[in-house]
């Protein structure tokens, strides 16, 4: 019998079975976890969704609040953070699993005390800051008492390759003074202070160049011009949780201890950060894809057209049945990024990680368009979530870098593992391998045309 090499859990492993080291099951004190959150989210966050305009800020800070002791209590807030910081210290799986079940509503990953873009900040500053910058700055911010905005991408520069950014910090005997124009900075325009990229040194490396500052939303020449209108809130609003603001920084002077982490580390740090973050997104994604597919399915199961339900027309089961094997793709490709970064760390996963995140971006957005296409003009109207996720699912393909970038980053390294072939001949090319072969079996061949 073959030996297929399959994991199985000890206890139910047939003799034949060869096993390797890789795991698909979860601890079940952690599934139990899991099982809550699950229930939790579906039951105590998913209606705040219908009434949030209605509760207004207050409102919802209010409806919240006991929400987010029951996680405490629970030992689930902030779970990204090391324990010193009242995290769980959980890896990249654990966390990705949580954030599967965090993404099927916008607001769970406020009540878990993780929401972007405070979550990825707090890691920059447990990672980066100082402990003078983590008392002022950290402590608040993780106790709900200050929100944070990261400020990189320009209007004018290239946002896909931030070795182009142009906002400038330039030090003087008493601190930094920075200049620039940033936008889609979000939750700027409601934020206390500002992690902000800027080129500290013009003549370095293009990957040392930039640095971090934490600079005070209040300071002296932060002007926050507007959030942009986008498609997720088409009309001019200002002061939006979630909103994208635009900033001018006009000689923002800012002390020496704003510096985050060391002069022209800024990539490192961002790059220390995104790759969790990106881990995060993806399994948001499909915790967003399954409440989507699910919507497909019911409808599916309901609507009659032309003779049948449209569960039984091939279309639609094609829907169904592609949806169904790209979240398993995509989910089992983001658990296994996750678990390369969790055993082998982050620059090791990041082909990995380039992968999921055009790869995941682009389930999302097929699941929703379907599950959208399925529900005719009430997919369209409001009536229903799935054109919110659908506006949800485009941003998607653009932030923390187009799919175009990370397929380019995981084509480049891929290419790393190959070599152009001698003389430009393909290594498969079957005249030669012929030829090849024929002086490697010339005997026999001789005797085989002998007996002829
Ligand atoms: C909802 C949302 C939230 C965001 N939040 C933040 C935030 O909090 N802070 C922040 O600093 N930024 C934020 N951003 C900005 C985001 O990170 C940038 O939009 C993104 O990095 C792309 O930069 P860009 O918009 O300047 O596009 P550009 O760099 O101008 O790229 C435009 C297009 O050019 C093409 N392209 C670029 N490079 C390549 C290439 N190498 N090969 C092929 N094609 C290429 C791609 O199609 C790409 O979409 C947010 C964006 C969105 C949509």
């Amino acid at each position: 019998m073959a030996r297929d090499a399959v994991t199985v859990r000890a206890g139910r492993r047939p003799g034949y079975l060869v096993v390797v080291g890789w795991d698909f099951s979860t601890e079940p004190e952690f599934q139990a976890q899991l099982d809550w959150m699950r229930e939790f989210v579906r039951e105590e966050v998913w209606p705040i969704e219908t009434v949030f305009d209605e509760l207004g800020t207050e409102g919802f800070e209010r409806a919240v609040a006991p929400l987010k002791e029951r996680v405490r209590e629970r030992g689930l807030w902030a779970a990204h953070l090391p324990p010193e910081l009242g995290g769980q210290g959980f890896g990249q799986v654990k966390l990705g699993l949580m954030h599967e079940i965090l993404g099927t509503s916008p607001f769970a990953p406020v009540v878990f005390g993780n929401q972007a873009p405070d979550s990825g900040n707090s890691e920059i500053l447990a990672l980066a800051g100082t402990e003078d910058q983590k008392e002022q700055w950290l402590h608040p911010l993780l106790a709900g008492h200050l929100r944070s905005a990261f400020s990189m991408t320009e209007p004018d520069s290239a946002g896909s390759d931030p070795t182009l950014l142009q906002t400038r910090a330039v030090e003087d005997s008493d601190g930094w003074v920075i200049n620039g124009h940033k936008w889609f900075s979000t939750n700027a325009s409601v934020a206390d202070f500002l992690i902000v990229m800027a080129v500290t040194d013009t003549e370095a490396n293009r990957y040392r160049r930039a640095s971090m500052f934490i600079v005070a939303a209040d300071a002296p020449g932060v002007r926050i011009l507007r959030d942009v209108p986008t498609m997720e809130h088409p009309y001019e609003r200002y002061g939006i949780h979630g909103g994208h603001a635009e900033v001018l920084y006009e000689d923002v002077r800012v002390p020496k201890d704003a510096l985050l982490g060391a002069r022209g580390a800024g990539f490192l740090i961002a790059q220390q950060r995104l790759g969790p973050g990106r881990i995060h997104h993806c399994m948001r994604w499909l915790g967003v894809s399954r409440r989507a597919f699910d919507m497909l399915c019911e409808r599916a199961l309901s609507r009659y057209s032309h003779g049948s339900l449209l569960a039984e027309k091939q279309t639609v089961q094609n829907w169904i049945a592609d949806s169904a094997a790209q979240m398993q793709a995509a989910r089992l490709m983001t658990l296994h990024a996750a678990w390369k970064m969790d055993t082998e760390g982050a620059s090791a996963a990041r082909q990995e990680i380039a992968l999921i995140k055009f790869y995941g971006a682009g389930v999302l957005h097929d699941v929703v368009d379907r599950a959208l296409q399925a529900h005719g003009s009430l997919g369209y109207s409001t009536d229903l979530p799935l054109e919110q996720m659908y506006r949800f699912a485009r941003a998607a393909r653009l932030y923390d870098g187009p799919d175009e970038v990370h397929r380019q980053s995981a084509a480049r390294q891929i290419l790393r593992g190959y070599e152009a072939p001698a003389g430009g001949v393909p290594s498969e090319h079957v005249p030669s391998r012929r030829e090849a072969a024929r002086a490697r079996f010339a005997e026999l061949l001789e005797a085989v045309t002998a007996n002829d």
